[in-house]
């Protein structure tokens, strides 16, 4: 069995993220949203660190880049993996961010691929 991982997915857009939840939890994994950069930097120094982020890279109030340079820099943060999806083809030929997945196996691959450090220990029965 693939092992289970704890992911933040990070999207303005509430259509984006229930479909991405929906997709993980379907591959077994741990879900948590924020609905732009600064959101899930807020979540992430609360304590809720997952083995990664996914995140969109346009949104409002901080976007992709900023939240990944912000974790990077951030010394509580800065081994998790923020992996940047973006909906734009050309800019996921252009740049670093990646072409958005939607299916299961997708999804499911990019966690399992991304997360090797697998920071979180997950209780029982979350
Ligand atoms: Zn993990």
């Amino acid at each position: 069995m693939a092992k289970i991982h704890s992911v933040l997915v990070v999207d303005d857009e509430a259509s984006v993220r229930s479909l991405y939840v929906d997709a993980l939890e379907a591959a077994g994994h741990h879900v948590r949203v924020a609905m732009n950069g600064q959101d899930a930097l807020d979540r992430l120094r609360d304590g809720n660190v997952p083995c990664v982020v996914l995140s969109d890279v346009r949104m409002p109030r901080m976007d992709g880049w900023d939240l990944a340079r912000a974790v990077a820099r951030d010394p509580q943060l800065n081994s998790v993996p923020v992996v940047l999806l973006t909906g734009d083809r050309i800019l996921s030929f252009t740049s670093p961010a990646r072409d958005k997945p939607f299916s299961v196996v997708e999804l499911d691959a990019l966690v399992q691929r991304e997360c090797q450090l697998h920071r979180e220990s997950l209780p029982a029965g979350r």
